[in-house]
């Protein structure tokens, strides 16, 4: 059941882990703006919609230049968070995608039980999937990634059902989602930036 993965704490640190691994390989890079070292710069967040867990999963693994003058802020790619959202990503994520196997409504009351959401977050969200996402820079660049058909009036319920199809496992095909998912908003929130895909060895374009 999908809706069981958001108590899975070992979920969670797996995410965990791969925030750590993404955070250092790029902390090992130079400054985008000017060359000079990157550091730790970690900051906590208050994320919900998922278990109790140790403070150390609820940081924003955030990097930011040493050089004087600069002090430029990176944000790495992140599996647990998507952007400023609240919620952790894996919440999201499930929840929207319950909603769309869904009967439209009948479930909207359990899910939002379930995890511990608004009825107002939840229409937020499920307006932001119909009407911004299919048009985000972020879901084109995710778009770019895979070969299955996915229908831009089933996001990200198609997108993550086809991870799990193709991982022929829920946790797998999640964690692979959240990784491309967590790609794409970074890559969209440091597009125009000139000459920083190549900087930070992303692929330029899509
Ligand atoms: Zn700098």
């Amino acid at each position: 059941m999908l809706a069981e993965l958001h108590q899975k704490s070992s979920l969670y640190f797996l995410l965990n882990q791969i925030d750590t691994d993404l955070s250092e390989a790029y902390r090992i890079q130079r400054c985008p703006d000017c060359g000079g070292p990157l550091h730790r710069s970690y900051y906590e967040r208050k994320p919900r919609g998922g278990p109790e867990l140790p403070q150390e999963l609820c940081e924003r693994k955030s990097l930011c230049c040493g050089r004087q003058g600069c002090r430029h802020r990176l944000l790495p790619p992140s599996c647990l968070f998507m952007g400023r959202r609240v919620y952790w990503g894996l919440a999201i994520l499930l929840v929207m995608t319950i909603r769309q196997n869904r009967p439209e409504g009948c479930y909207t009351k359990r899910l939002v039980d379930q995890f511990g959401i608004t009825r107002k977050t939840f229409f937020r969200w499920v307006k932001y999937y119909r009407d911004i996402f299919p048009e985000s820079i972020c879901w084109r660049y995710m778009r770019s990634y895979f070969r299955a058909t996915v229908s831009n009036a089933r996001l990200p319920g198609d997108v993550l059902e086809a991870f799990i199809s193709h991982a022929g496992d829920a946790a797998k095909g999640v964690l692979k989602c959240l990784k491309l998912y967590g790609n794409g908003l970074f890559f969209q929130a440091n597009q125009g930036r000139k000459g920083f895909a190549q900087k930070m060895g992303l692929r330029n374009g899509f």
